[in-house]
């Protein structure tokens, strides 16, 4: 019988003007970006928590610490191609994730698209097998103040 695992990931970053923004994967033509030690991509930091935690791996805190010199201002690409390493030597592979953005602005839509091409190509899935769906707060909380970005994912491995 196939085994599956589920996890669920959770990650917010402060933003602030100037900052270059990348999710998923996508560098976005933004006034204001992620406050972060690595590139800041929020929507990939969540993914891996999701990830890691189908597995009870911990979190991405603990495999790259913010503290470290070797991952200031990475490509969170990088993150997420060692976390399907970790998955990849256990013998799983991912079925399908969903990944829910809150953004007060700029719109996502134009490039939900790209983040799901460019997240399937990293995991080796088909695209359809990639969700990321976006959302404003409807102005309120610290998203819809447009103070912050959070990213909410859910993840199965199946092997
Ligand atoms: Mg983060």
């Amino acid at each position: 019988m196939e085994s599956i695992r589920i996890g669920n990931g959770y990650d917010v970053h402060a933003l602030a003007d100037g900052l270059p923004l990348w999710l998923g994967g996508i560098r976005i033509d933004s006034p204001i970006g992620c406050i972060a030690h690595s590139d800041g991509d929020v929507a990939i930091h969540a993914l891996c928590d999701a990830l890691l935690g189908a597995l009870a791996l911990g979190d991405i805190g603990k495999h790259f610490p913010d503290t470290s010199d070797e991952f200031k201002g990475i490509d969170s690409k990088i993150l997420l191609a060692r976390v399907m390493e970790l998955i990849s030597k256990e013998g799983w592979k991912v079925g399908n994730v969903d990944i829910t953005i809150a953004l007060q602005r700029p719109k996502l839509r134009p490039h939900i698209d790209s983040m799901r091409e460019c997240l399937a190509g990293i995991m080796e899935i088909p695209m359809d097998c990639v969700s990321v769906k976006a959302t404003t707060t409807e102005k309120l909380g610290f998203v819809g103040r447009g103070e912050g970005c959070e990213v909410y994912a859910v993840a199965l491995l199946v092997k």
